[in-house]
C-alpha cells in the first residue's frame, strides 16, 4: 500500500501561524538527513556524531539549506523501536509560520525524504505493532473529539481498552473450541464437552457483546453529534430559541454550508452532548406563509427526516393555525419536544396547556428545563446506558462485532443438535477470525487503506 523502506516527512502541525511548527521525519535516513541540514549553531557544520541521536537528547540549533538559515529550531530524536512509528524519529520545532515549515519541510525533501501520505505516520506504527488497529482508529478521535465525553471515550480505546476486551473475548472462545478440539484428538483421554456448558458460555459472551454493540449508538452521536431540527410556523420564536440555545453553550462550528441551501447546520456543546442543528437557518430565512405553502412544509420535512430529534414550537398567546395540524403529522414517528413558546404574553390559567415544556425564549424563562428535556430525549433514543467505562466501538467495529455475535449464536444453535464437536470447533474460529479483523490481523488492504484516508497529513 505505501512503500515502507522510504524514509518520510510532513508538516504535522495545523497550517497557520502559531508559536511552533513540528516537521516530522520517519525512517532509516532520517538522522542522515537531519545530519545534512542541522547545525547545532549557525557558524558549526553538519552533526558528525550520533550521540544525540543514540541518546535521545534534545538538540538545538539551526537548520540550513546549503549556507542558507532557514530558522532556529530544536529537534528531538527518537531511536527506534522507541518511537512513534517505531521507527528513526526526528521531530523538528520551528516557528510557527506557513513559509518556515514549508521550506523546512522542502529542505527535508530535497535531502531524500518523501512527502508522507495522511495518515502514513500512524499506518507505520500499525504496521510495526506499536498501536493495533483500534488505538490507531482511536488517535483519529482523539484528535477529532469535539466533546469531554468523546475524548474520555477516545482515549479509553486508545489505551487498549478495546484491543484488551477483544484478547479477552478472543481467549475465551479459542479455549472452549481447544476443549473441543481435545476431545476429537484424544477422545479416550479428554472429556466430552458438556454442550450445556458451553452454551452458557457462550451465551455469557454473546450479552457481553451485546453491551458492546448497544453502546456504538451513543458512540456514533458522540462522534458525529445529535441532528436536531427546531421546526414551527413563522413568527412562533424558532429563531428566537435558537439563539437561546446557543447562548452560553459553546458553538463548535457555525454554518457549515451543505449541498444545498436546505442543509444549513450548526453545532453545539450542550451539557456535554453534541449538537447538529439541522436546516434551521434555512426554515427561519423563509416566511412560510409568503411561499407555496407546499414548498414551506417539503422544507420541514427535509429538515425533520435529517433529524434525531426535533423541537416543535408553537406560539401560546396564539391560536394554532391550520398548518400546525401538518407538522405534527410529519413528527409523529420522531422523537420531539413540543415546546410552548412566549408563555411571558400569557396569564397562567392553571390549565395543563398541550405542550411538554412552556418557555420563554426571549427571556429565558424555562430554558434550562427543556435543556434536560433535550439532554433526557437524547438518552432514551439512543439507550444510553454508559458509565465511565463504557468503550464506544465505531461502525466498523460493530458490524464486526454482530457478526462474532451471529457466528456465536448460530454455535449455539448447533450445540443442541448431535453435530460433532470439530464441526462446532470451526464455527468457533471463524468467530474469532472476525474479532481479529477488529484489532487489525487478517483485514484486507481497502479497509486499511479507508481508515487511513480518513486521517490528515502528518498523523
Ligand atoms: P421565527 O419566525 O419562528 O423564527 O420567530 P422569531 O424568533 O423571529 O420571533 C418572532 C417574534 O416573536 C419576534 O418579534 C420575537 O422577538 C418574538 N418572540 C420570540 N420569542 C418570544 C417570547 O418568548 N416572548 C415574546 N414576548 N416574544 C417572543
Amino acid at each position: 500500500m505505501f512503500n515502507l523502506s522510504d524514509t518520510i516527512a510532513a508538516i504535522c502541525t495545523p497550517k497557520g501561524a502559531g508559536a511552533i511548527a513540528a516537521i516530522r521525519i520517519s525512517g532509516s535516513d532520517s538522522w542522515e538527513i537531519i545530519s545534512k541540514i542541522f547545525a547545532k549553531n549557525t557558524q558549526s557544520s553538519a552533526l558528525k556524531s550520533q550521540h544525540y541521536f543514540i541518546h535521545m537528547q534534545a538538540l538545538y540549533g539551526h537548520i540550513k539549506d546549503g549556507d542558507k538559515v532557514i530558522d532556529e529550531v530544536v529537534v528531538l530524536p527518537y531511536k527506534n523501536p522507541k518511537s512513534f512509528t517505531a521507527e528513526d524519529v526526528m521531530e523538528i520545532f520551528c516557528h510557527g509560520g506557513i513559509r518556515v515549515s514549508e521550506m523546512i519541510l522542502n529542505v527535508c525533501l530535497k535531502h531524500g525524504a518523501r512527502l508522507a501520505h495522511p495518515g502514513e505516520f500512524t499506518f507505520r506504527a500499525f504496521v510495526n505493532g506499536r498501536v493495533d488497529l483500534t488505538e490507531a482508529e482511536a488517535i483519529n478521535d482523539v484528535i477529532n473529539a469535539c466533546t469531554d465525553k468523546a475524548l474520555h471515550s477516545a482515549s479509553q480505546v486508545l489505551s487498549g481498552s478495546l484491543k484488551n476486551k477483544v484478547q479477552d473475548f478472543r481467549n475465551k472462545i479459542y479455549s472452549l473450541a481447544t476443549s473441543l478440539e481435545g476431545t476429537i484428538e484424544f477422545p479416550l483421554d479428554v472429556e466430552d464437552v458438556n454442550r450445556e456448558e458451553l452454551s452458557s458460555k457462550l451465551k455469557f459472551i454473546t450479552d457481553e457483546l451485546e453491551h458492546l454493540i448497544e453502546d456504538s449508538s451513543e458512540g456514533r452521536v458522540l462522534r458525529e453529534g445529535i441532528k436536531l431540527s427546531i421546526i414551527g410556523e413563522p413568527n412562533v420564536g424558532k429563531s428566537s430559541l435558537l439563539n437561546r440555545l446557543l447562548e452560553n453553550e459553546r458553538a463548535i462550528v457555525t454554518n457549515i454550508p451543505g449541498t444545498t441551501r436546505d442543509t444549513i447546520e450548526e453545532k453545539l456543546v450542550l451539557q456535554g452532548w453534541p449538537l447538529v442543528l439541522v436546516d434551521t437557518a434555512g426554515i427561519r430565512e423563509h416566511n412560510m406563509l409568503d411561499e407555496a405553502e407546499e414548498y414551506g412544509i417539503q422544507r420541514t420535512k427535509k429538515a425533520v427526516e435529517k433529524s434525531d430529534l426535533v423541537l416543535l414550537v408553537k406560539d401560546l398567546s396564539k391560536q394554532e393555525e391550520h398548518d400546525s395540524l401538518k407538522l405534527y403529522e410529519l413528527i409523529k414517528d420522531k422523537p420531539r419536544i413540543v415546546v410552548g413558546n412566549k408563555v411571558d404574553l400569557i396569564e397562567s390559567n392553571g390549565k395543563p396547556r398541550a405542550c411538554d415544556v412552556e418557555i420563554s425564549a426571549t427571556q429565558g424563562t424555562n430554558v434550562a428545563e427543556l435543556k434536560l428535556l433535550i439532554i433526557e430525549k437524547i438518552k432514551e433514543s439512543i439507550k444510553a446506558r454508559s458509565n465511565n467505562t463504557s468503550i464506544f466501538v465505531n461502525e466498523r467495529q460493530k458490524e464486526l462485532l454482530v457478526q462474532t455475535k451471529t457466528s456465536l449464536q448460530f454455535v449455539m444453535e448447533q450445540s443442541k443438535k448431535e453435530i460433532p464437536d470439530d464441526l462446532i470447533a470451526d464455527e468457533l474460529k471463524k468467530s474469532i477470525s472476525k474479532l481479529d479483523e477488529i484489532t487489525g490481523q487478517g483485514v484486507n488492504d481497502d479497509v486499511i487503506k479507508n481508515i487511513f484516508a480518513k486521517f490528515c497529513v502528518g498523523k
